[in-house]
């Protein structure tokens, strides 16, 4: 939370915001604080806890996924919250922003127990969400088919089909074709266009991605189909391995398939987690949980580029100490907004009930994401910053002009 609050009023701060807007930016519009009972399989009863934090709807419906993680707080879903407004204002998306978070562990979970906290928290927070309120979509630890039973459960509960009230379903029930790659793809489509500016050749240049869940996979076979790169580390939570000559990503993903982890894969050496994040590399792709670079290991990171896949991955004080010491960040906010643009074309073709092609989205995806950034680096020039506060500066605006037209300062 403190991350996101620091963030928005060093950006506000370079902007000139008016302090009405801030304020009203630093608390979320509304917070569902649930509880709800589920049967286990061995017959008990338990209870979990879940949150459903709208944060701002000045642009649009909120926007934003649900998390399931054990160690899930109010005040986390809060600041992701805060980054879903900024996020979609960034992408100029016509939404606003939310998060959603259940204390579980999907790990220790049969798919039946996962399929009925899905349609209890859906159950317990149906009155809040709605195609025109507020629209959940997957986030660590959530799937397609939790979408799936989630999307279904909101249909049962309305008497008909509304498959615009969640995101990132599998396509067979209304998902977009291009969805569950969309966050990776188009964070690789701004690496692209930093590359470009540093006059950095890609292929053949070495990638890292810390975290190998949807968005991190997705990121290995990206890297090495569009671009060509060499990923020679992963890591997940069990471990993390080195490579030089680079890792084979279908290799790589049948074998965390089958083993539960990236850890022993065949022809790799285990490396600490610092090791990692030190290594020597064109591109660091953080794509796990929020504040895993910080003032400790920032000093040691050596990459030229850091695209920033995960939300919240770098506190603000190693974004000084890379920003300072030459390293291009692409922030969350722009680098993995691809899987809420994508999102925002689902919930058009749901509305319309016409699907595109995958490469219609694609294309869709690219010239947003070419365009946002390119935004933000004209605008961290002009207010000679970070690209991280320009990126925020360019959202607030955005919010705080729609706040304004509806008269809310
Ligand atoms: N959970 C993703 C994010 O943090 C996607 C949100 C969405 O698609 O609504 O951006």
């Amino acid at each position: 939370m403190l991350t996101a609050l620091e963030q928005l009023e060093a950006a506000a701060a370079v902007m000139n915001l008016d302090p009405a807007a801030l304020e009203i930016l630093r608390n979320p519009l509304r917070e569902l604080h649930l509880s709800f009972p589920v049967r286990m399989d061995d017959g008990s009863t338990k209870v979990f806890r879940g949150f459903r934090v709208q944060h701002n709807d000045a642009r649009g419906p909120c926007k934003g996924g649900i998390r399931f993680h054990p160690l899930e707080t109010i005040d986390t879903v809060r600041a992701l919250a805060i980054w879903m407004t900024l996020k979609t204002a960034l992408l100029d998306l016509p939404l606003g922003g939310g998060k959603g978070g259940v204390i579980c562990d999907p790990k220790t979970m049969s798919p039946g127990e996962l399929e009925r906290v899905s349609r209890a928290y859906i159950r317990q927070a149906a009155s809040f969400l709605g195609p025109e309120k507020d629209v959940p979509a997957p986030d660590v630890y959530t799937s397609p088919q939790i979408m799936a039973w989630m999307a279904d459960e909101y249909s049962v509960l309305q008497g008909h089909y509304t498959p615009g009230v969640i995101t990132g379903k599998p396509p067979a029930i209304g998902g977009s074709a291009g969805r569950s790659d969309a966050t990776a793809r188009g964070g690789i489509y701004c690496v692209r266009q930093a590359a470009a500016l540093l006059g950095i050749e890609l292929s053949g240049a070495t990638a890292a991605i810390q975290g190998y869940g949807n968005a991190g996979s997705s990121a290995h076979k990206l890297a090495s189909g569009i671009l060509g790169m060499q990923v020679v580390a992963v890591s997940d939570s069990k471990g993390c391995i080195h490579h030089p000559e680079g890792l084979d990503h279908e290799a790589l993903a049948a074998w965390k398939k089958h083993t539960g982890s990236v850890r022993g894969f065949p022809g790799s050496t285990a490396i600490s987690n610092d090791e990692l994040l030190g290594l020597d590399l064109a591109v660091l792709f953080p794509a796990a949980l929020e504040s895993v670079l910080t003032a400790d290991n920032a000093p040691a990171v050596k990459s030229r580029i850091i695209a920033e896949l995960a939300n919240g991955p770098t506190t603000l004080e190693a974004d000084t100490i890379l920003h300072q010491r030459g390293v291009h960040i692409i922030p969350d906010l722009l680098c993995n907004a691809g899987g809420v643009t994508v999102s925002w074309l689902e919930m058009v073709q749901n509305a319309s009930g016409y699907y595109w092609k995958e490469e219609e989205v694609h294309a869709r995806l690219e010239e947003r994401m070419t365009g946002a950034f390119h935004a933000v680096h004209s605008a961290a020039l002009s207010y000679k910053t970070s690209s991280r506060t320009a990126a925020s500066i360019l959202a607030i605006g955005r919010v705080a002009e729609a706040m304004k037209l509806r008269g809310w300062y």
